[in-house]
Parts: structure tokens; sequence; C-alpha cells
């Protein structure tokens, strides 16, 4: 089952006690699903199809709770395009004037007059934004898994409805954008939080949480991505630096011989030689007994002087102690 389904499932349970969310909803669904056909005179063909049946169901209860329609719920053989199966609710022709008359979809004069969006006041409450863009997703959203991309839509059939689903959607702070493509008006979001924000907004508590688990799993490996660029760019550059002591080191071995260094530099001379990608401090490690890093630092400082004297053909001298 895809993330979309999952979003679908969740929505189509959401309950709608108010008339008016109702309202929203039917005339939402049945413009987003290009559901009203007229047929002549003052006649119209009302319908909603829909890929899944809980959709569907959602609507006959409405029809039946707020205004005693009984309509009925046929299933739709996939066509030969993509051989899905849709459930498609009819609504009597004798039912459906009054009730798109109800819905505010009716033009007042024209014969062909069905609205492309609801009158403002259908959509007025907060309560009512919502409803509408829950249909709307309903009946053309996709919202893409999350463990790939981040990408909610609703591809609608009319510029008008589009808008009216962005001016919802902004109302309660939520960024989106619009677009046309392939003879749709999209609406769609790309920032996970703001999909997040919107489907909790429609009542998909449970699409959130996976969304945000999701969320909350990338950025943790993003974060251990980074600090493992971070620890193996500091190992890069201890090499860096310990490459030339390593040199200095290799030039006092050829001209004057590291047995002949006292015993703390002769040590710190094999640990530097045999572990250029080790830091100061696990350098500091490995002495005898341990050394701190700004010890580490003084011992290999005077292997790089001793290296330059040499280099310079003075004479080296070590104290008589052996330090
Ligand atoms: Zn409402």
């Amino acid at each position: 089952m895809s993330f979309s389904t999952d979003v679908r499932g969740e929505l189509a349970r959401v309950k709608v006690e108010d008339i008016c969310c109702a309202k929203s909803e039917l005339a939402s669904a049945l413009l987003a699903s290009g559901g009203i056909a007229w047929r002549g005179a003052e006649r119209y063909a009302v319908s909603i199809t829909a890929t899944d049946a809980a959709t569907v169901r959602r609507y006959f209860s409405m029809l039946k709770k707020h205004w005693g329609i009984a309509g009925e719920i046929r299933v739709v053989s996939g066509d030969r395009l993509n051989g899905l199966t849709r459930y498609r609710l009819v609504i009597e022709e004798a039912d459906a004037g009054a009730l798109l008359k109800e819905l505010g979809l009716l033009e007042k004069p024209g014969p062909f007059g069905i609205r492309q969006v609801p009158p403002d006041d259908i959509t007025g409450y907060s309560c009512c934004k919502k409803s509408f863009v829950r249909a709307a997703f309903l009946m053309c959203g996709e919202v893409s898994n999350p463990e790939r991309s981040y990408h909610i839509e609703i591809a609608a059939p009319s510029e008008a409805f589009a808008q009216r689903v962005k001016e919802c959607l902004e109302y309660f702070k939520i960024a989106c954008s619009l677009t046309a493509r392939r003879g749709k008006y999209v609406v769609y979001i790309k920032r996970a939080e703001g999909i997040s924000e919107m489907l909790s907004l429609l009542g998909a508590g449970a699409a959130v949480l996976t969304l945000e688990n999701i969320r909350i799993q990338k950025q943790v490996s993003g974060h251990v991505n980074r600090q493992m660029n971070f620890d193996q760019s500091n190992i890069n550059r201890t090499v860096e630096a310990a490459g030339t002591v390593i040199e200095d080191i290799k030039y006092i071995d050829a001209e004057l011989g590291l047995d002949k260094l006292p015993k703390s530099l002769r040590e710190m001379a094999f640990a530097r030689a045999n572990n250029p990608e080790h830091s100061l401090s696990a350098l500091g490690e490995l002495m005898e007994p341990p050394l701190g890093k700004s010890g580490v630092n003084a011992r290999l400082r005077r292997l790089t002087e001793i290296a330059d004297k040499l280099r310079g053909g003075e004479e080296v001298r070590f104290g008589r102690h052996k330090d």
C-alpha cells in the first residue's frame, strides 16, 4: 500500500459532525471529481467517483445523514488504460438539482451554470476550509512516500478550484505553490514541515506520525554522515601535519640515526612514524607514562628543530641526562 492510500484511508474516516462542513466537503468532492453534468433544462447528473470504496462510502453516509438522500454505489470495472476498479456514488436526478442549489454550486441564471468553486460562504469558517481541502485531497490528491521524497499535491480540474484550495491552506499559514500541468491545476508542497502541517490539518494523525518518524531518522543519519565527514577531514588534516614531522624523523634517522636520540624523543619518533593518522592525544596515550597533548607537541617540535639543525649543518647536542 502506498503512503497516499494510507492517507486517503485515514482521511476517509475523519468524522464530520456539522452540516457546514458536510456542505463544504460535498461541494469540494463533486467539483474535484468532475461529477456534475448538465443534462438540459434544470436536469443534472451528479456522481462522485473514487478509487477507494471508503471515500465513496463517506459521501454516501454524509448525504444520507444530512439530506436524507439515498445514493447508489456502483462498482465501475477498470478501463483498458489503467485497469483500476473504481467506485461511483450516483445521486438520482430527482435529488440532484436541489442538492446542487443547497451547496451553492449553481449560478443564478445559466442553463450550464455550474460553478467552478462554491460561493465564499461555503468555505467561510475555518472548519469548512479544512473540509474543503480534505475532500479535494480525497478526490485528486497524492502524497509521495516520505522515505523517498517530500511531495504532496492536489491536481484540481480548474484554476479557480486550485486557487481556493491554496487560499484555504494559506489561511492556516501553510505555504504552497500552484502550477499548471497537463490540463490540471496543481497545488503542491515540497517541504516536509509543510506536508506534515497539511496532513495534520486534514486529520491524518497517523500519517503525520509516520512522516515525522521518517524525518527524524533522516535527520539523524544526515547528522551521522556529516559527523563522519567531519572526522575524516580532521584525520586528513592530522595526517598532513604528521607528514612533515615524519619527513623530519626520516631525515634524522638518515643523518644521525634515531638510536642517538634521547629515549623520550626516540619513542615519540617511532610512535609518530608508525601512526601517521593518530591525533596528538592518541599519540600521547602510546607513551609510557601517557603524555598530554602539549607534551606530545613539544617533543614533535623538538624533532623538527633537530632535523632543521642537521639540515643547516649544525651540531646537535643532547643533555647528559636522558630526558
Ligand atoms: Zn464547518
